[in-house]
């Protein structure tokens, strides 16, 4: 394989009716600093149909070009097809590294590219660098349950291929009115060619605001003693108008459901204000909230992990602190 074939930095735009993911625009962010370092051009990849009003917000978070496939087969993701147009892309223009937003589609779409190019795919990444003479991406995450951080390389193929997770990259400000190249694409696929077919879209829907989409979550850990101690998470909560989350252990204690629980095996979450209270501060833990806006941290131990990542550090009880906290945000 002759790696000087192999140019620039391409990000797969995530679309989803109409709008691209937040996740494709941290990507954008991602990329264009190893795009930089590099010296070489950032690319997306649209796929979809009647998408390109999309490509100027691509182009106003970063992309230098963008490679468009605007086809009716693509109106809906399925596998086979979207897999279809980056291959061909792939084979066509030969970037060095593609990165995808580590959700359902992007996680299902990476690893059926990489098994038919083939080249290596590195899944979940939360960190991502380049070497700037060799082109080789440094993509790593927590391996052996969170204990260590892996870089993971894919020295013998190109391109290189990962998975990011959503909420750990940051965009960068839109610049409006930046323009880029947009070079349209077309495959011919036809509709008997794919096996799968979309036959009816259930839509999920719910008035509760997501714990990844909240601006206040206010978590609690094994510190609160029991599901009837955790109870005061929920009222902290509700007196802030944030939302609540929790350690792994009060999931598995049966304290809150699983889709409240933060870190390495929950949601990654970036509110404007994360409470981490009687929270050790694992490092899977930590891995989930690290980059929220202000994290404010109580625990009863001063020499537990948390105050280690957090901005403000209270050192009390937290039965007396949040009934505190809750009267004097009530009367504020
Ligand atoms: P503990 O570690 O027991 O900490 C309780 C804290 O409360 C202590 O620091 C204590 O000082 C403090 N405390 C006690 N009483 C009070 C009080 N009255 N007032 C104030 N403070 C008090 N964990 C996650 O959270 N999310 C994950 O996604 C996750 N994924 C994992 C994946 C793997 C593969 C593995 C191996 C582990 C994972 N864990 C995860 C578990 C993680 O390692 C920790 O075990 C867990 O985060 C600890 O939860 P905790 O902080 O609530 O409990």
């Amino acid at each position: 394989m002759n790696f000087e074939e192999y140019s620039g930095v391409w990000v797969f735009i995530e679309e989803n009716d109409g709008k691209i993911a937040q996740v494709s625009l941290e990507l954008l962010g991602a990329g264009r600093a190893l795009a930089n370092k590099r010296g070489v051009e950032l690319a997306g990849v649209l796929i979809g149909d009647k998408i390109n009003g999309l490509s100027k917000t691509i182009f106003e978070y970063g992309a230098d070009s963008l490679y468009v496939y605007d086809q009716p087969i693509f109106k809906y993701y399925r596998t086979e097809s979207y897999m279809q147009a980056l291959l061909h892309c792939s084979e066509k223009y030969k970037p060095e590294i593609i990165l995808y937003g580590a959700t359902s589609t992007g996680k299902d779409l990476a690893s059926a590219v990489a098994t038919d190019l083939p080249t290596g795919l590195t899944a979940d990444t939360t960190e991502l660098d380049v070497e700037e003479d060799t082109g080789l991406l440094l993509a790593s995450r927590p391996a052996f349950g969170g204990n260590i951080m892996a870089t993971i390389l894919c020295k013998k193929y190109r391109p290189q291929m990962a998975t990011v997770r959503p909420k750990v990259m940051k965009a960068l400000s839109q610049e409006k009115g930046r323009i880029g190249n947009v070079i349209e694409e077309k495959i011919d696929l036809k509709e008997e060619d794919i096996r799968t077919k979309v036959l009816e879209i259930v839509r999920h829907t719910s008035k509760k605001i997501k714990i990844d989409e909240a601006d206040i979550v206010v978590a609690g850990g094994k510190g609160l003693g029991s599901a009837q101690g955790f109870n005061l998470i929920h009222q902290l909560a509700h007196t802030l108008g944030g939302v609540v989350g929790g350690s792994r252990d009060v999931v598995e204690a049966g304290w809150v459901e699983h889709h409240h629980q933060v870190g390495q095996t929950g949601v990654t979450v970036t509110p404007k204000i994360y409470f981490a209270i009687g929270i050790s501060g694992a490092i899977q833990h930590i891995v989930g909230m690290k980059n929220s806006g202000l994290i404010i941290a109580i625990n009863k131990d001063p020499n537990a992990p948390i105050f280690q990542s957090c901005h403000y550090g209270i050192v009390g009880d937290a039965f007396e602190i949040i009934p505190l906290l809750i009267q004097a945000f009530h009367t504020a």
